[in-house]
Formats: C-alpha cells, sequence, structure tokens
C-alpha cells in the first residue's frame, strides 16, 4: 500500500502553506488570513479594507494554522523522505518572504528542544535510523565517493554567484563524510555559522541567501546485489520579497537581482514540470542546475 501510495506521489508536487503565528514583538496582531479550510483552502483579506473585492482565495494540498506543530508539519512529508531509501529523489524547498518562518520550518530555532526540530534534523534522523534498521538493504553512510554517501552541502549565495555562469563544480562547498545524524548536526552548524561569519547580520545574510543540504543515499540490495542512489535537497530559499531598487544599491543590488533571477528560474522549472512539459528549463540558474536530478524525472 505504500508503495502504491507513493508510485501515485512520485514525480507529483505538492504546496503546502503554513501561517506563522504572530511574534511577542508584533505589536498590531491584526491578521490577514480571512479563513482556513481543511480541504487546504486559504482566503486572504486586508483587514483595513473590508469588502469582497479585497478577499483572495487561494488553494494549497493542505494549510497548517499558527498552531500547527513541526512533528505535524513533518508528519505529511515524511513518507516521502522515507522513499529516499527506496531510490527515489525527493526535494523540499521552504519558499517566502523574509519572516515567514522558512528556517524554523526547516531547521528549528536555535538551540531549541527536539520537539521543536525542524524538517531537517527529523528527516536526518528519519533516514539514519531507518537505514540501520533494515536488514533486507546495506545502506552506505559515510563511505566511498561524495554520491555514494550520506553528506551535506551547503551554497551560500555568494557561491550561487560566483558560479552562476560556470560550471557545476561547487568548490567551497563543504562535503563530508558522516557517520551518524550527530555528525550531520555538527555540519549543519558549522555551515550556519561559515555562512553567519561573513556577514554583519546573520538574519540579514541568511535572507540573502539559499541554503540547501543535500543528503545522498546508495543502498544495496542484499538479495540481489542490486544497487540504488538517491538524493534528499533540503533548501531554506532566500527571501522572496521584492528589492526596492531605490534602496538597495551596488552588491546588495546585484546580489538581490541574482537572488530574484534564481528563485523566477526555479518558479519557471516547476510550472513545467507542473504542466508535464517536455523541456524543463533547468540550466537557467545554477540553482536550479544544482536541484535538476531531484527535480527532474
Ligand atoms: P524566515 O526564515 O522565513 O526569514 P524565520 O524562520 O526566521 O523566517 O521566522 C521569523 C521569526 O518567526 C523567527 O523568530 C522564528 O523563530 C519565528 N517563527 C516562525 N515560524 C514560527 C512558528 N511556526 N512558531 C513560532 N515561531 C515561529
Ligand atoms: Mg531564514
Amino acid at each position: 500500500k505504500l508503495h502504491n501510495e507513493i508510485q501515485e506521489l512520485k514525480g507529483n508536487i505538492r504546496v503546502y502553506c503554513r501561517v506563522r503565528p504572530f511574534l511577542p514583538s508584533q505589536k498590531d496582531k491584526q491578521s490577514t488570513i480571512d479563513y482556513i479550510g481543511e480541504n487546504g483552502e486559504i482566503i486572504v483579506a486586508n483587514p483595513a479594507k473590508p469588502g469582497k473585492e479585497c478577499r483572495k482565495s487561494f488553494k494549497f494540498n493542505k494549510v497548517y494554522g499558527p498552531n500547527a506543530t513541526q512533528a505535524e508539519v513533518y508528519g505529511d512529508i515524511q513518507q516521502l523522505v522515507q522513499s529516499v531509501l527506496d531510490g527515489y529523489n525527493v526535494c523540499i524547498f521552504a519558499y517566502g518572504q523574509t519572516g515567514s518562518g522558512k528556517t524554523y520550518t526547516m531547521s528549528g530555532p536555535d538551540k531549541g528542544s527536539q520537539e521543536e526540530w525542524g524538517v531537517n534534523y527529523r528527516a536526518l534522523n528519519d533516514l539514519f535510523r531507518i537505514s540501520q534498521s533494515r536488514s533486507t538493504y546495506k545502506y552506505e553512510v559515510g563511505k566511498g565517493t561524495p554520491e555514494r554517501t550520506i553528506s551535506v552541502l551547503f551554497l551560500n549565495s555568494r557561491t550561487l554567484g560566483i558560479l552562476a555562469t560556470a560550471s557545476l563544480a561547487v568548490p567551497d562547498a563543504n562535503m563530508r563524510e558522516v557517520n551518524e545524524p550527530s555528525d550531520v548536526l555538527r555540519l549543519m552548524e558549522i555551515g550556519f555559522k561559515n555562512r553567519a561569519r561573513s556577514t554583519t547580520s546573520m538574519n540579514e545574510r541568511s535572507s540573502r541567501s539559499h541554503s540547501v543540504v543535500t543528503i545522498h543515499v546508495h543502498g544495496t540490495d542484499l538479495k540481489n546485489g542490486g544497487s540504488l542512489n538517491a538524493g534528499l535537497h533540503l533548501v531554506d530559499l532566500a527571501g522572496s520579497e521584492r528589492i526596492d531598487r531605490a534602496e538597495v544599491v551596488g552588491d546588495r543590488l546585484k546580489e538581490a537581482q541574482h537572488i530574484n533571477k534564481s528563485l523566477a528560474a526555479l518558479g519557471d522549472v516547476i510550472f513545467s514540470l507542473a504542466q508535464k512539459s517536455p523541456h524543463v528549463p533547468f540550466r537557467n540558474s545554477k540553482l536550479t542546475q544544482v536541484l535538476q536530478a531531484s527535480l527532474g524525472n
């Protein structure tokens, strides 16, 4: 049954919407969310301009309200993560403007308890746990060539920028061998710290860069010696807000334009995939090139 379900979902794109709760620092607690339906419908309205014409309805696979827990959100994608161990390539994105809760959803809060762990940690934990418990497959963890290991790859905006017109090699990405979840957690921390060091403000930096954690899995079928390779990409995208040209100049403007370009290229790729178009424009940005194997075929 599980196999059929995954078969059904395979190749499909699902879009979930998560509504962040108000923050303690938010004084004006007027919500623009008018209605959240069980069926994935959400209606957004501007409370300052009441009336039917300013209400907009959107449809998602599912909408999580402000009280949804990290565990609930992960619960709906857990099967997909597990399908990586069956050889499926999976890609999970967090998309939204700065402050909307992307990093909270993917990583969880800084120094959060296990309950607050985000998708990244839960996914890694599952991959390690299940790969070690399966008796029909032997999974290689931390051995062999990069594409045969579970490893972690960080891309920051500078990397993406420099490589925008270059080859697919990612020279300053960290790809290291890991043996257990704690190794990966440590790697993630190093990556995020490195990213923070290269800037004045961690928050500003992260809103202007894509972070991509890639976990490669190689498995050998112990019965017939067959093998599988698959990857899980966990992507915390740069903020999707529009940049005001009047406010941003020089390198920051270039960076902002680059981010907008790469988000637009990702949008084009997802649109083409959803349309089952024969031509998918993967090559228009570094981001979509890096993710090609997980997004396509
Ligand atoms: P983004 O990465 O999209 O810029 P963050 O994940 O940093 O946004 O979220 C902005 C702030 O809101 C952070 O302080 C974060 O801890 C908080 N936050 C986001 N989502 C939630 C949530 N579901 N529950 C509680 N706090 C949240
Ligand atoms: Mg963030």
